[in-house]
C-alpha cells in the first residue's frame, strides 16, 4: 500500500491525562511531550490521527454535542502549537463493534479516508487496547506510553514500551524508524 504515513494518537492517557471519561475542557490537560511529538510527526510529513473510544457517550455520560465541542477546542490548540491534526475518529459504542478498540475500525476508516500507509505508521498508546487495534489494523510500529503497569503484558508483541509517566517526546526518535511490514 502506497500514501502516507500517520502517527494514530490515543486520546486519553496520550493526548490528555485520563480522568475518566473527560468531557470538559476543564478536566483536558494535555500531556507532557504530546505538542513537541506531534510537531515532529508533522515535521517528517505524517498524518495526526486521533482514534479514541468515547464510551461515555453510549453510556449517556455525555453527549456526541459535548465531544464535538470538546474536539473542536482541542483541535485548535493543537493547531495554535504548530501540530494541526487531520483527523479525529471517535467510538461512541459501548459493546464491542467493528470501530470501538481493541478492533481496528476506527484506524482503518481514517486510513482510507486519507489515503494513508497503515503499515509504514506509527501508533501510540496507553492501554493494550490500543495496541491491539493498531495490531490488527496493520500498524508497522507500535508505542506503548502506560499509565499503568497492568497494561504491560505479553499480549503487547512487538510492541516499544515506555517507562510508566514517560513524557510522549521519548516517542521522537523512533517516528523516523516506523517503516516496514507489521506483524
Ligand atoms: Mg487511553
Amino acid at each position: 500500500m502506497t500514501g502516507r504515513r500517520a502517527l494514530f494518537l490515543d486520546r486519553d492517557g496520550v493526548v490528555n491525562e485520563d480522568l475518566g471519561y473527560v468531557h470538559r475542557i476543564e478536566d483536558f490537560h494535555f500531556r507532557p511531550g504530546i505538542f513537541e511529538l506531534c510537531r515532529a510527526a508533522r515535521g517528517l510529513g505524517m498524518a495526526l490521527v486521533v482514534v479514541t473510544n468515547q464510551s461515555g457517550i453510549g453510556r449517556g455520560m455525555y453527549s456526541e454535542e459535548d465531544f464535538a465541542a470538546l474536539t473542536a477546542w482541542m483541535c485548535a490548540r493543537f493547531a495554535q502549537e504548530g501540530a494541526a491534526l487531520d483527523r479525529v475518529e471517535h467510538c461512541p459504542d459501548v459493546a464491542p463493534s467493528r470501530r470501538r478498540k481493541p478492533a481496528p475500525g476506527m484506524i482503518l476508516d481514517a486510513a482510507a479516508a486519507l489515503e494513508l500507509d497503515v503499515a509504514a505508521s506509527v501508533m501510540v498508546g496507553d492501554r493494550r487496547t490500543d495496541m491491539a487495534a493498531a495490531k490488527a489494523a496493520g500498524v508497522g510500529l507500535r508505542l506503548l506510553f502506560p499509565n499503568d503497569i497492568v497494561e504491560v503484558s505479553d499480549n503487547c508483541p512487538r510492541t516499544i514500551i515506555f517507562p510508566v509517566g514517560s513524557s510522549l517526546a521519548l516517542a521522537i526518535s523512533f517516528l523516523s524508524a516506523g517503516s516496514g511490514k507489521s506483524s
